[in-house]
């Protein structure tokens, strides 16, 4: 798989994709994830990459050309058709689910934005999917495109040390995670509950289930009954 990010800031995204798991997940041959400056592809003598809205009003907005121009060129670098994600706000929002279908992509390839966002006309003309991370607004959207890397990364076969190591993780099952416990037994008083101790697996799969099930219940009941979408 082949992630690309479009950005005003690839040192953002450069840092965190050379650490833990996504280092790794690169160094195996598992996925390539390569940042571009949208600045490279402006025509404009001093790289301007927006400028102020028609019609009046606060900030910058990035500007048609530059945008239109490296992601022309970013997918030609890579005859695999790329999946185009705009990092916005206004999209829809980011979970689990659509983390395991972007997972199965072979390419991806994330804009994202600063100042007050995009020339409308970006969405009009390269029609990419727009995905929102939250229902807040950050201040670019390095972030954004750094979560949903980490997110579906993990999801990629042999990334993960144990293959089926998020199989019963909170949202890939409709429910949350049951308790998670390790050394020592206890601690200041508390104790590990007996159910995992017993090392009776059928048992301790029961208990795990009634947990996540009483948790989700207690924390998310919005999850329970629909398919987490
Ligand atoms: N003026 C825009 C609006 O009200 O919709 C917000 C622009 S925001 C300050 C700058 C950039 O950060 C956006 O273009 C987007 O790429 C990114 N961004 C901010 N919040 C985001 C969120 N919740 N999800 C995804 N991207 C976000």
């Amino acid at each position: 798989m082949r992630i690309d990010v479009l950005t005003l800031f690839p040192a953002m995204i450069r840092g965190l994709c050379g650490e833990s798991i996504l280092a790794r997940a690169q160094a195996a041959g598992k996925v390539e994830i390569v940042a571009t400056d949208i600045r490279d592809y402006s025509t404009d003598p001093h790289r301007k990459v927006d400028d102020r809205p028609f019609g009046g009003g606060p900030g910058m907005v990035l500007m048609c050309q530059p945008i239109f121009d490296a992601v022309e060129a970013v997918e030609a670098i890579d005859p695999r058709p790329a999946t185009r994600i705009l990092l916005s706000p206004q999209g829809e929002r980011f979970t689990q689910k659509t983390a395991e279908q972007l997972a199965t992509e072979p390419r991806v390839l994330l804009i994202a934005g600063h100042y007050e966002g995009f020339d409308d006309r970006i969405r009009d003309g390269l029609r990419p999917r727009e995905i929102s991370i939250g229902d807040y607004v950050l201040t670019g959207g390095e972030l954004p495109a750094l979560v949903l890397i980490d997110a579906l990364v993990r999801l990629i076969p042999g990334v993960l040390g144990a293959e089926d190591a998020h199989d019963f993780e909170s949202f890939s099952s409709g429910l949350l995670e049951y308790p998670q416990y390790t050394r020592p037994r206890e601690f200041r008083g508390m104790e590990v509950p007996d159910e995992l101790l017993n090392g009776h697996h059928a048992n301790i799969e029961a208990w795990r289930l009634k947990q996540a099930e009483q948790r989700t219940r207690q924390r998310r009941a919005d999850l329970l009954g629909n398919n987490n979408d």
